[in-house]
């Protein structure tokens, strides 16, 4: 065990290293979208989401799959990838969820690096600059309220690498800007592990949870990197108690990934050839 928990920190630390190093900001895509990806309105809320009510945190959903322009011609993003990735999210929503995650947060808080976004709004008292402490509370607060759907497109490169656009700055914004999620939210997901096996998981989802962060407008760079040390508090509450993987919140886990399922079955009917 002991010898698995060293393999699989090394495994993580590389994905660390490789996503923050390949994080520039992709400020515009408007190619590469999918079919399906448009006009979405995120204000029109459907009032009776069981789901939502029931893990009102994270409702970080999927606009569409498709792929990164840096992807070979003949790539192919399977049903069998589509559904680990609904895995992930479901996992990722489920823990976000539950009172482990907020006593983490509360636990490691101190730890989160200074800004590395830059961003302030009229009559949010939440400006932001590089090398400025956050607001720890404000910061969870954004975190846990964010609500936008990505277009996961897959990154099929033998160097392992993800990365995603920087949306607006949730921090500053959320609850203040009305068109704070008026952006397109891009992931780009290194395919190597889109198959994983349950021990190796663990490391993806919370890369693909630190793609979200830059989603949600943080960023790292002069020397800080808040991103990684969010990453770190959810790799940490999986990755130390196996048992919330597999027993502790299976239940919820399944509960939202099966409404993932349905809600995004439209996504979910063929195995897709890159155009
Ligand atoms: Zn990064």
């Amino acid at each position: 065990m002991d010898r698995l928990l060293r393999l699989l920190m090394i495994f993580s630390l590389s994905v660390l290293f490789f996503s923050c190093e390949e994080n520039p900001p992709i400020h515009t895509d408007t190619e590469n979208t999918v079919p399906g990806d448009t006009g979405e309105s995120e204000d029109e809320e459907t009032p009776s989401d069981p789901i939502d009510e029931k893990y009102p945190n994270w409702k970080v959903g999927i606009s569409g799959f498709g792929f990164s322009p840096q992807s070979p011609k003949g790539t192919t993003f399977t049903i069998k990838e589509k559904k680990f990735l609904i895995k992930y999210l479901a996992l990722t929503r489920s823990i976000l969820n539950t009172q482990e995650f907020l006593d983490a947060w509360e636990k490691n808080k101190d730890s989160i690096d200074c800004a590395s976004e830059t961003d302030s709004y009229p009559g949010s008292p939440y400006s932001i600059s590089t090398g400025q402490e956050y607001n720890k509370d404000r910061l969870l607060e954004t975190i846990l309220n964010a609500d936008f759907d990505v277009l996961y497109r897959k990154h099929n490169l033998e160097s392992n690498i993800a990365s995603a656009n920087v949306g607006k700055s949730l921090y500053v914004r959320q609850g203040y800007d009305p068109d704070v999620y008026d952006t397109e939210y891009l992931c780009n997901l290194w395919s190597g592990d889109l198959t994983q096996t349950p021990q190796g998981y663990v490391s993806y989802l919370s890369l693909i949870f630190h793609e979200n962060l830059h989603n949600a407008g943080m960023e790292h760079h002069s020397g800080y990197d808040a991103v990684s040390k969010i990453q770190m508090i959810l790799f940490n509450v999986l990755y130390g108690n196996p048992n919330n993987i597999e027993g502790r919140y299976a239940e919820q886990t399944a509960e939202i990934e099966n409404s993932y399922l349905e809600k995004y079955a439209h996504l979910l009917t063929d195995d897709e050839n890159m155009p």
